[in-house]
């Protein structure tokens, strides 16, 4: 586990060049460090720092005197802080060389580099927020559509947290009482009914999991792949589609990004378009350009596909290949060209596949496209976003795992077998629910939370 007792620093904002930037301290010696690199502009360095205030000054080298930047900063002493420790702000001019040596100076006069992620662990390592909030922080800065951002700020608030504490306490309570069944004879402590507790934690749990798959969706988005042979007009399509609906993009650290992605935003669902490259630069054929074993590739790592093919001509071998291709996927077949005379015989490719009629060059059927890519990825019922709680895999597994104990505690319970028999499960039950909020957590897992973040969050 890693230490709370130094004192971490990072550049907090992206670097490059901005208006201001961040450098950001948390621990013990924040404001000792702080004050040996500040001289305010009004007042003597040697006054007390008056805490939750900004401040305006310069930062120095305190060995050559020499000023690095003007700044304004802010000394904000725990416990109500982003970490719970003492943390100062150091707003300094947005550019590489100024940010970069203000934080030298921090590292210099005791601080340590942060870890990505180190300053939101801290919150969590305090007790501020619990693991789910840490990891909503991640989702909140990620986020690519407003419904996501929605999401994320709803658990950051605690929804989720707080449906699962309250699952817990009622199974504390229940094994509080078990255990005591165990542990002293009968008649010696009241007799309570826990079938019902039981039964009502596994409700409540099913609950929680409704619209866990679309909760990841809006948050992961949808990869999508666009397939066809040449000239049906797939990079058509894509540029209809993203002059409709492109996302906003912000780029995932960690994430390397060799092929060009691009992201449309349909009703608050991100819909990733894998490897467009081939479509989107005016070239044709994505099978011949990419290799069979490319678009195998892209296929593979697609959740959805739109399989394109040309309304106004008879369908050619290319396109019972590729539809063989894309039988493995869930697969909307867009027929494009509707502007054109149609030709019948299409109606054999992809049976079962959900198709529709459009025209990329007229914008005719878009909406129905989009309205039968939002059926086919949500499923039939669509939930309204402020309903979900679950939005990552990680939380859908482990409560997953949760309500599956709890059913068998009260199964277990139910068939009459002993006391113990049922604390196992309950036992084994609020160990995972303990794993979405962090009460039982590895040092692996925390790991892998908080690998994803940025430095300086
Ligand atoms: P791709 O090779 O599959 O990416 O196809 P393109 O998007 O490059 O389109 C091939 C040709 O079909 C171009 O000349 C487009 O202008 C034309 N095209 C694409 N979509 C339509 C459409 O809906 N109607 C008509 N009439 N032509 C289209």
């Amino acid at each position: 586990m890693k230490s709370l007792d130094d004192t971490i620093a990072a550049i907090s904002t992206p670097l490059g060049q901005g208006g201001i930037g961040l450098v950001r301290m948390s621990g013990p010696h924040a404001l000792a460090i702080a004050r040996r690199l500040f001289r305010p502009a009004r007042g003597s360095a040697d006054a007390a720092w008056p805490p939750f205030r900004l401040r305006h000054g310069h930062i120095a080298d305190p060995a050559t005197g020499e000023r690095v930047d003007e700044v304004l900063a802010a000394y904000m002493p725990a416990p109500r802080t982003y970490t719970r420790q003492d943390v100062v702000e150091i707003n300094c001019h947005g550019g590489v060389v100024p940010l970069r040596k203000v934080l030298e100076l921090t590292l210099r006069e005791g601080a340590r580099l942060a870890e990505p992620g180190e300053f939101t662990l801290r919150a969590f390592l305090n007790g501020r927020i619990d693991l789910a909030q840490a990891e909503a922080v991640l989702d909140v800065v990620n986020a690519h559509t407003e419904a996501a951002l929605r999401l994320a700020v709803h658990q950051l608030d605690g929804h989720l947290s707080g449906e699962i504490r309250q699952v817990r306490e009622s199974l504390v309570a229940a094994l509080a009482y078990l255990e005591a069944t165990i542990d002293f004879v009968e008649d010696e402590i009241p007799p309570q009914d826990v079938g019902p507790v039981l039964r009502d934690a596994a409700a409540a749990l099913q609950r929680v999991l409704r619209g866990a798959d679309q909760g990841i969706i809006y948050r992961q988005g949808i990869r999508t792949a666009i397939i066809g042979r040449p000239n049906v007009g797939k990079s058509s399509l894509l540029n209809a589609l993203l002059r409709m609906d492109r996302a906003i993009v912000t780029p995932i650290p960690g994430t390397t990004r060799d092929t060009l992605e691009e992201t449309l935003n349909l009703s608050g669902v991100p819909l990733v378009l894998v490897d467009t490259a081939g479509i989107a630069n005016g070239s044709t054929n994505l099978v011949e350009q990419l290799g069979i074993e490319r678009s195998r590739e892209a296929l593979r790592r697609a959740d959805l596909i739109l399989m394109v093919v040309d309304g106004s001509e008879p369908l050619q071998q290319e396109d019972w290949e590729i539809a063989r291709l894309a039988q493995e996927r869930p697969t909307v077949l867009v027929i494009n060209k509707s502007d054109l005379p149609t030709v019948a015989g299409i109606v054999d490719l992809l049976p079962g596949a959900p198709r529709v009629q459009v025209s990329a060059l007229t914008g005719e059927g878009l909406d129905d496209l989009k309205t039968m890519i939002l059926h086919q990825v949500l499923g039939g019922e669509v939930m309204a976003s402020d309903g979900i709680l679950v939005t990552s895999a990680r939380h859908k597994d482990v409560l997953a795992r949760a309500q599956g104990h709890v059913q068998k505690a009260a199964k277990t319970f139910h068939d009459g077998l002993p006391a113990d028999f049922v604390t196992i499960d309950l036992r084994a039950a609020l160990d995972s629910l303990g794993e979405v909020t962090g009460q039982t957590v590895t040092a692996d897992l925390l790991d892998s939370v908080f690998a994803n973040f940025c430095i300086g969050k």
